[in-house]
């Protein structure tokens, strides 16, 4: 059997008795034509290795397999194992591995043996920002992220300065990559379709990205800073280094979080840095 030979996905899912189950987040795209799409954003040429969270049916996986890629598939739960294997066994020997694990927990390292990879997933969107912060704070950095995200998770992503979305992931998203919003999903593209609608984010690691140090104070910096938004940063930073840092920093002590670029937050992460001889 090849991949042009495999049963459409709600087939298999039937064949399988298979049905969603809302614990692990599951919402399916069974139409191909929309998991092509994804996988021509993500730009991934034949050869790539992509780690792909959450494979479900597969419909994903299908379309990456199609497209050439070297797919390691983690998938928290077990009763896909039978599906999944169908499709291994249809793809080029090799190309598909299955884990059976939780992702966040994943050592995606080991999983790509040291090299490079790409991520790209229909997230669960109950572990979908814990999985992205893990990606984008290391120790392993992905060569890319096409990843499904509900869409107000999406545009907290890639939110400018000075908007009601801005706020600790889009500092460390942007920090460390250049993120987009590459397409928009209706809910009812799903099986079941969730409350919510859903939208496509691309994140590319910046040549530029700080390091693991900086990361770190810029992880404590705006948890502090975001966590009283409304403040003025003099009231909210007053913990971590309160009115010398600020001004370190170059930045005002009565200006609030959320009118702080990422540029100002990396100042501050320099400062605090800097107090502590680092
Ligand atoms: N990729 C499939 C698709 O597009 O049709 C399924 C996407 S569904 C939104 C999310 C998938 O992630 C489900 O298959 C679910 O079982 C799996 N999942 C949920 N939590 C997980 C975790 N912590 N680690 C790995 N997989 C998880």
């Amino acid at each position: 059997m090849s991949l042009e030979d495999l049963p459409p996905l709600r087939d298999a899912l039937a064949e399988h008795g298979l049905l969603a189950k809302k614990a692990f987040g599951q919402h399916f795209l069974l139409d191909l034509n929309i998991t092509r799409k994804i996988v021509r954003l993500a730009d991934v040429a034949p050869g790539d290795r992509v780690i792909e969270v959450g494979p479900g049916p597969g419909g994903l996986t299908r379309a990456l397999l199609e497209a050439g890629a070297q797919v390691t598939a983690i998938e928290k739960d077990p009763r896909f194992r039978p599906l999944l294997e169908e499709i291994a066994a249809a793809a080029a020997p090799g190309a598909l591995t299955l884990t059976f694990a939780d992702a966040l927990t994943a050592d995606e390292s080991a999983l790509m043996a040291g090299g490079p990879g790409h991520v790209v997933s229909n997230l669960p969107y109950n572990v979908g920002t814990a999985l992205l912060i893990k990606w984008l704070t290391g120790p392993w950095t992905p060569a890319s992220m096409t990843l499904m995200f509900q869409k107000e998770v999406a545009q907290r992503i890639v939110a400018p300065v000075d908007g009601d979305a801005y706020g600790r992931l889009a500092v460390i998203a942007q920090a460390t990559c250049d993120a987009a919003i590459v397409m928009d999903v209706p809910a009812r593209a799903f099986t079941p379709p969730p409350k919510v609608e859903s939208a496509v984010a691309r994140l590319t690691p910046r040549p530029d990205r700080p390091s693991p140090a900086r990361l770190d104070a810029l992880q404590k910096l705006t948890a502090a800073a975001f966590g009283q938004r409304r403040k003025m940063l003099r009231a909210s930073l007053k913990g971590v280094g309160g009115e010398p840092l600020i001004e370190a920093a170059g930045l005002n002590p009565q200006a609030r979080a959320e009118t702080v670029d990422v540029a100002g937050f990396l100042r501050l992460a320099d400062a605090w840095l800097a107090a502590r001889g680092r």
